[in-house]
């Protein structure tokens, strides 16, 4: 296994902290719960997208790339977090955005940016808003890219959500730095619940580190955007391009991957009744912020299981905190006042 000698730029706070959640653990009356504090790599304000960056960065930098190039809804934190990582390491970077999406509904480009887009603007993305059908992009971005070339550019095209074997293999990392940090703590971890999506570079290299590092914990994706047959049918292929790109044989098989599908509806982005509890109850407990399209979700789906009794005091939850706080703000009016006065 080649796993620590592939390149990597060093951009992420690293190892991000794992810290208890004593209040929360009693609030819920179930499990002991602890954070895994992703959403403080740094990198404009954090999330899981930094740990990927650091190897698709590297990546970059060996192709002698001068643009990174990617795509996203406007309020994506990969998007945002690719423009902080194309600044550090000098380079310029191109992000194409749709400007009406059936899951945000539609962003004015000519209205004040909020959340994401104000800090893309502020590090000063170039932005493309691409009219077309969400599925045709890539010619667009072809075409963008061939016009950069011209110029005397050269672009590196990132996938959406820096989800390839390069940018997984950082989540293979991440369950070596967890299990240093439990040894550390003399800890027993029973669960990691993280959030799961169709980019799944996520759950992949979480689902193949688990399995590689021995670890003891059982992951437990919580779907955002799609059913649970859909997100594996990207999470375990992913898993294993990611095994071979590192150079094992290990492979991960569809019956080792756990998807929760019953958190993410109406659709992606927009928040339900259980994550604004969620995002509510981290908030009181633990003045831990969540976010509405990600963590929200993940948090309520681990609520909902200690409430089932499929998780119980006998065990220790890891919660994974991928960061996307900024969507906070930009989703300020439609969530503003959902939640209860003070006690
Ligand atoms: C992108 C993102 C995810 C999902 O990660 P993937 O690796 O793309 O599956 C989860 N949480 C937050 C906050 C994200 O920005």
């Amino acid at each position: 296994m080649r796993l620590t000698s592939i390149p990597r730029v060093d951009i992420a706070h690293l190892p991000t902290p794992l810290e208890p959640a004593p209040n929360l653990s009693e609030e819920l009356g179930g499990p002991e719960i602890w954070i895994k504090r992703d959403d403080l790599t740094g990198l404009a304000l954090g999330g899981n997208k930094a740990r990927k960056l650091e190897f698709l960065v590297a990546d970059a930098i060996q192709q002698e790339a001068t643009v990174l190039m990617t795509a996203g809804a406007p309020q994506s934190n990969h998007c945002r977090q690719t423009a902080a990582a194309a600044r550090k390491a000098g380079m310029k970077s191109v992000l194409i955005f749709a400007p009406y999406s059936k899951h945000y509904g539609s962003t004015d480009p000519d209205q004040a940016p909020q959340g994401n887009l104000l800090l893309d603007k502020i590090m000063g993305a170039r932005i493309e808003w691409y009219h077309g059908d969400w599925q045709d992009r890539l010619a667009f971005m072809d075409q963008i890219a061939a016009d950069l070339r011209d110029k005397g550019e050269r672009p590196y095209v990132i996938p959406g959500g820096g989800s390839n074997p390069v940018g997984a293999t950082a989540y293979v990392n991440a369950v070596y730095e967890t299990m240093n940090q439990l040894r550390e703590l003399s800890l027993n971890a029973t669960h990691w619940y993280t959030t799961s999506s169709t980019s799944g570079g996520t759950h992949a290299g979480l689902s193949l580190g688990v399995k590689l590092a021995h670890a003891p914990f059982t992951v437990v994706g919580s779907a955002c955007d799609q059913d649970a047959t859909k997100t594996k049918s990207v999470v375990v292929p992913l898993a294993n391009a990611t095994a071979e790109h590192i150079g094992t044989d290990v492979r991960i098989s569809d019956e080792e991957v756990i998807v929760d599908d019953n958190y993410y509806l109406p659709s992606y982005g927009i928040p339900n009744e259980g994550c604004l509890e969620a995002i509510e109850i981290a908030a009181r407990t633990e003045g831990l912020l969540l976010d509405p399209v990600y963590t929200g979700k993940t948090m309520s789906a681990l609520i909902d299981h200690v409430r089932k009794g499929k998780l119980t005091s006998n065990d220790t939850v890891i919660f994974h905190h991928t960061g996307g706080t900024p969507a906070l703000f930009a989703q300020a009016d439609g969530i503003a006042g959902s939640f209860s006065e003070p006690e």
